[in-house]
């Protein structure tokens, strides 16, 4: 996935009138139909920060491990919260280990 693919599916900037709120969006299933959006706010930034300001915030987002971590075998960004362990995703857990959810 891209960058720009990564900031959409995982990120919500919320552009308030005197701040802009930057959230990490995490998708929970309550069941297979019922998606629940859980978010979580990373940053604040001052109004008038522009793109590179922005950016720089998402970019060291995705870089804390406390939010995010890249498998070492698929090499997939995930929600830490979605990993199996601080190296395997889920998907990798299950095909590639036989470990079962
Ligand atoms: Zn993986």
């Amino acid at each position: 996935m891209s960058k720009n693919t990564y900031i959409e599916k995982f990120f919500k900037i919320d552009i308030q009138q005197d701040a802009i709120l930057i959230y990490v969006k995490d998708i929970k299933w309550l069941s297979p139909y019922q998606p629940q959006e859980h978010l979580e706010l990373v940053a604040t930034l001052i109004k008038n920060t522009g793109e590179a300001g922005i950016n720089q915030a998402i970019e060291a987002t995705l870089n804390n491990q406390k939010h995010f971590i890249t498998c070492s075998e698929c090499n997939e960004l995930n929600l830490t919260n979605h990993m199996h362990n601080n190296e395997l995703c889920l998907a990798c857990a299950a095909n590639n280990h036989g470990i079962i959810y």
